[in-house]
């Protein structure tokens, strides 16, 4: 959702003096949070608050988020409904249904809960099926991304399921590109912002070169490339700068929900670990007593891409019945700076500071090339990031 707030931020400058380049300042003086991070806010506001998730307390949500940040650019119908009691839909097709619904794709733990949610939070003013359409895709593809799937995939998926063309390049779209508010005229043009560039900034310049509606388009690109590839630091906290107060309080109170969240874990207890005797594990960490992060730790992987976790030291669970879920485990006797005895047919990596990765032999290959690709310099990067890694050869393996 951070990349949302990013590029309606960066974007913000743009929408009114497009540029058609792609080396532009990405925080041009007056940047500034608009309507579409106001709304992607309100959004993740009503998934966290309303259990239901019904369209009335959605409703309440944006309006009482839009009427504190009146001047956030809203467009005229919009404002309207911002401001009338018991607003209705007003068969809209344009793209503010696309702009704010990035969180409901982090938040959904199944692609028909992400589209079902995405299809609320257009109806209650964007109910023309392109406004539908539009939120369905972005929201879809959030998820599929966050879920590792492989950018041809996303790609796949979002041509077959709803008809956008995607087959063209921002090469190509750039010189005749004017602005265009609606959903089909600016959706797959953020995604195509997306399955072509090579990392998070790539992604937003390509977007804002566009021209056109270039908050928005940076808004929706955004939130699925911080999907796929990590914002970089400085972006980050210049944009928090820019944030009010009540806004970055949402955005920090949806990310530690989703990040507690974690609905792919299993936790091993002693009363559940026999369930997960003989579990197909594919690759497992551990972390030393100690360890930096979460030490005692051990999480595993199954070749289907199941995460569970166990923790002997602070848990309720005994190492030996850790070992039966993950007999590779017992065999290991790590070196203090990595190295050590694993059994055969399995290769350990180093994470840094008393945190190892054991891999299966069937992986090696495919992680090193991935770690190759995704710019991994410190052990401390792989430490964050090898599950993933991981999930996402396994996510092309089984797709
Ligand atoms: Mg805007």
């Amino acid at each position: 959702m951070l990349g949302a707030l990013v590029g309606d931020i960066i974007g913000s400058t743009y929408e009114w003096y497009n540029t058609k380049r792609t080396d532009f300042e990405l925080f041009e003086k007056g940047c500034r949070f608009t309507d579409d991070s106001v709304m992607t806010l309100a959004v993740a506001k009503w998934l966290i608050e309303d259990e239901n998730h019904s369209a009335a307390q959605l409703i309440k949500c944006m309006q009482e988020l839009g009427r504190k940040h009146p001047d956030a650019g809203y467009g005229g119908h919009f404002y309207s409904w911002l401001f009338t009691e018991n607003p209705q839909p007003y068969n809209s097709w344009g793209n503010g249904a696309g702009m704010r619904v990035s969180p409901v794709g982090l938040y959904a733990t199944t692609l028909e809960e992400a589209l079902e949610l995405a299809e609320i939070t257009a109806s209650v003013s964007h109910n023309h099926p392109e406004g539908v359409k539009g939120a369905q895709a972005i929201a879809a593809s959030v998820f599929l991304c966050k879920e590792g799937r492989s950018k041809q995939k996303i790609k796949e998926y979002v041509e077959q399921t709803f008809g956008y063309n995607l087959h063209r390049t921002i090469a190509e779209i750039r010189p005749r590109y004017g602005f265009d508010v609606s959903c089909q005229g600016s959706v797959p043009e953020a995604i195509i912002a997306f399955l072509e560039g090579n990392s998070f900034e790539e992604v937003i310049r390509l977007a804002i070169s566009l021209g056109g509606d270039s908050d928005t388009i940076g808004c929706m690109a955004g939130a699925i490339a911080a999907c796929r590839y990590p914002i970089p630091d400085d972006i980050v906290e210049r944009c928090d700068s820019l944030l009010t107060e009540d806004l970055r309080d949402i955005k920090d109170r949806f990310c530690d929900f989703i990040d507690k969240r974690s609905p792919y874990v299993k936790k091993l207890t002693r009363d559940n670990y026999k369930e997960c005797i003989g579990l197909d594990i594919i690759a497992f960490s551990s972390a030393a007593p100690g360890a930096m992060g979460d030490a005692g730790a051990v999480e595993m992987v199954t070749a289907k891409g199941e995460v569970y976790y166990a923790n002997p030291f602070y848990e309720d669970i005994e190492m030996e019945q850790v070992f039966k879920a993950c007999p590779p485990l017992s065999e290991c006797r790590f070196g203090v700076f990595g190295g050590g005895v694993i059994p055969e047919g399995w290769k350990t990596v180093y994470l840094g500071f008393g945190n190892h990765l054991v891999l299966h032999e069937s992986i090696t290959e495919e992680f090193r090339k991935e770690v190759e690709q995704s710019e991994i310099k410190e052990v401390g990067d792989l430490y964050n990031k090898w599950m993933d890694i991981v999930k996402r050869i396994l996510a092309n393996r089984n797709a």
